[in-house]
């Protein structure tokens, strides 16, 4: 198995549904400003504003060649057509999209988003050239049934079925416990790492050991700055997801210093 320092580190902000464009041009001037002072450059730093954002957010990250990488939070995974209020991946790619998350809790629980559908989106992103970060968790009622692990198998095989053979360099896992999504309980460090190891044990059975031992698996779940340390101080804990606490430039930043820290200074060892 690969050595976690093999594995760029990851930090990306998840903005959900907040902040209009033009409060998007503002957070992200103040991360820029912010991430000046900051060993950062060994890190991907990326941000997933809402789509309406996507358009000013790339011309200020591009005008001043900011360390930051753009992100969607969603696409279908369609070409073009009929379909009411959705976006496609080529549409993302023109916009510098890099990465998509798929699969989030709040896609599969709130929009009904499927295990099929996760794999046939992940095969969309993947086919239009991007990055995939397929999102599993288990809920709170799953966690107290014991069933953290089969629903972790089970959500990566599946998802893994959209991966074509070839394509896993461009495939990160995030592991978000939904009884930690914005409820400012986050996993512990143990059991984030826990998870994480049995997610890339799972890959290892689905593809090779070499294949599962560069993949990144990232947290999220109310990961803090004060926590974000502890949490990617895991061996398998290649990153953060990030809600809430990435909608602010201070503790965003602060969470990728911690991140640096663990990976000595400057960042990446
Ligand atoms: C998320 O929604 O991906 C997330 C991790 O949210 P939060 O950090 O707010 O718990």
């Amino acid at each position: 198995m690969a050595q976690k320092t093999t594995r760029t580190p990851m930090v990306a902000g998840n903005w959900k549904m907040n902040l209009d464009h033009v409060e998007a041009i503002h957070l992200i001037q103040a991360l820029a400003l912010r991430l000046r002072s900051t060993e950062s450059s060994q890190i991907d730093v990326v941000v997933h504003p809402p789509f309406t954002d996507l358009r000013s957010v790339e011309g200020i990250i591009g005008a001043d060649s900011l360390p930051i990488r753009l992100g969607a939070q969603h696409c279908s995974d369609l070409e073009s057509g009929a379909f009411t209020g959705e976006v496609s991946v080529g549409m993302l790619s023109r916009l510098s999209v890099e990465l998509v998350l798929v699969g989030h809790s709040e896609r599969r629980q709130f929009f009904g988003m499927t295990d099929e559908l996760v794999a046939s989106t992940a095969s969309a992103v993947l086919g239009g050239g991007l990055t995939a970060i397929i999102c599993v968790g288990e809920s709170a009622e799953q966690r107290a049934d014991g069933e953290t692990t089969t629903v972790l198998t089970h959500q990566v095989e599946m998802a893994l079925a959209g991966v074509a053979s070839g394509a896993e360099d461009r495939v990160l896992f995030a592991y978000e416990p939904i009884w930690a999504i914005g409820t400012g309980v986050a996993a512990t460090e143990v059991d984030a790492q826990m998870a994480c190891a049995h997610i890339r044990s799972v890959i290892a059975h689905e593809r090779t050991e070499a294949i599962a031992s560069t993949m990144r698996i990232l947290y999220g779940g109310s990961a803090k700055p004060d926590n974000a340390g502890d949490l990617v101080g895991q061996p398998d804990v290649d990153g953060l997801l990030v809600g809430g606490a990435s909608l602010d430039a201070e503790s965003f930043a602060a969470m990728i210093e911690a991140v640096s820290a663990c990976y000595g200074s400057p960042a990446g060892k």
